[in-house]
């Protein structure tokens, strides 16, 4: 497709960004009856959608996203029986090692239990009895049955496949420039292939959603924190949990391997964001500064060339860097796999085969916004997720197009708005 007007003249609504949450999205619209067009930079889940980890949990989430992660569990189900995303519910462990562990896990739990969620606590010997070849004395876990895992490399594009089947236009390697309004509503989408009327647009451009929003006056205090992973060559390490060791991140995937990474192999590159946004984010670098190391690096003089306001009728940032693509934290997973191998000898005998980085959108609270923008009527943003949308995708999908189609969603939006941040 050259021009977007040979085939696209006007749409019900417009969703920047093709990752899980804008596919997921798609996928609910047009099952509404919507007439919905998907424009992707690149290519559908190159950033974080298909980087991830795969975790589909409840476990450990803030309690504003338990309802969610519920809803999601079952959608992950229901998509499993109509196409391929390699979605096992295999139980997910969060291992313990004293006291402050099993305090902390047990505050989580009594209140999670209040939204709804299902989880135990496990004692010493329990855990034993779950994984019989640990070389670690855990003291306990917090331990979800109904937690599970789905494929980075299926999930989004199997959901694609369904939107597609529903009516939806999913159309890649084309950015979307900017908004476009007339009497203060919106009034259509500039692409890179030209114009596009519509009066709704969700923004769900993952780590590139601040630059959007900001370009329109709209004020998204959002950073990108570099995470990493590795996966290994298909083995069998008698593992089939996903498990949290702490210093360690264990899952088993689809084609036989695992992917091993932990919450430590995080770097926040200081960037000139992270200066304007010092005031709402300095708490959490020093509440997580155990997790989340801060850096100086390239991507400082990078972004210092990406304008913050441009024009729509010439190339946008968002054509000239089409994929993110970092290189992963070798320090960091080097320690998780150093740290899995000492806890599960059998990994010893592992090969590596590939590790990757990739940039995740997070927010002061880290919890996403989902919601309208008032600023902008039209306007709806669904980003920020902060490292953990992927599980949640599916439900985030459904709730938006709800609230798209004028609905009251499933679960309440109203944790997640912007105005939160004041
Ligand atoms: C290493 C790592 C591990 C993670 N592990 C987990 C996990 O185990 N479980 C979990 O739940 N989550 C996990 N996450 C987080 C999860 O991957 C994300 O929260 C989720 O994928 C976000 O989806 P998204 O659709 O919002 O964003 P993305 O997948 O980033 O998609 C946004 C898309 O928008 C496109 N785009 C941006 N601007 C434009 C534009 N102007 N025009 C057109 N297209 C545009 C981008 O190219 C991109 O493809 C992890 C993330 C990483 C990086």
């Amino acid at each position: 497709m050259n021009n977007v007007k040979d085939t696209l003249d006007s749409v019900d609504v417009v969703i920047v960004g093709g990752g899980i949450i804008g596919v997921s999205t798609a996928w609910w619209l047009a099952r509404a009856g919507m007439r919905t067009a998907l424009f992707e930079k690149g290519t559908l889940a190159c950033e974080q959608s298909s980087r991830n980890w795969g975790w589909v949990r409840t476990l450990s989430r803030d309690l504003p996203e338990v309802p969610l992660a519920l809803l999601a569990n079952r959608r992950w189900q229901e998509l499993q029986q109509q196409v391929e995303v390699g979605y096992r519910q295999n139980g997910l462990l969060y291992l313990q090692e004293g006291e402050r562990d099993a305090l902390d896990h047990a505050r989580w739990l009594e209140n999670a239990r209040t939204y709804g969620a299902r989880a135990e606590l496990l004692g010493q010997r329990e855990v034993r009895k779950r994984l019989p070849e640990t070389a670690r004395a855990w003291t306990g876990a917090l331990y979800s049955a109904s937690d599970g895992v789905a494929e980075p490399q299926l999930a989004t594009a199997g959901i694609a496949a369904l939107a597609r089947d529903a009516g939806a236009m999913l159309v890649e390697n084309c950015a979307v420039r900017g908004i476009e309004r007339s009497a203060g509503e919106i009034s259509a989408v500039v692409t890179e292939r030209g114009r596009v009327r519509t009066q709704a647009v969700l923004v769900a451009a993952g780590a590139w959603s601040r630059l959007f929003c900001g370009n329109h006056g709209i004020e998204f205090p959002q950073l990108k924190v570099r995470g990493s992973a590795l996966r290994t060559e298909p083995f069998d390490a008698k593992l089939s949990l996903s498990i949290n060791g702490k210093d360690f991140t264990c899952r088993k995937r689809a084609d036989g391997g695992y992917t091993v990474s932990q919450f430590s192999a995080s770097l926040a590159e200081l960037v000139p964001d992270s200066f304007r946004l010092m005031p709402k984010f300095i708490r959490p670098w020093i509440a997580n500064r155990s997790i989340v190391r801060v850096r100086l690096s390239q991507r400082f003089a990078d972004e210092w060339k990406i304008p913050r306001r441009f024009p729509t009728d010439r190339e946008s940032p968002f054509e000239r860097c089409r994929v993110l693509d970092p290189l992963p934290y070798a320090k960091g997973v080097n320690q998780a796999w150093a740290r899995l191998q000492e806890s599960f000898p059998a990994f010893r005998a592992a090969r590596i085969a590939q590790s990757w980085g990739g940039y995740i959108d997070v927010t002061p609270d880290a919890m996403p916004v989902m919601g309208a923008l008032p600023a902008i009527p039209g306007l709806f943003l669904a980003s920020g997720f902060s490292g953990h949308g992927f599980g949640i995708g599916p439900a985030v999908g459904e709730c938006m197009a709800a609230l798209l189609c004028g609905r009251r969603p499933p679960v309440d939006l109203m944790p997640f708005s912007l105005s939160r941040f004041g």
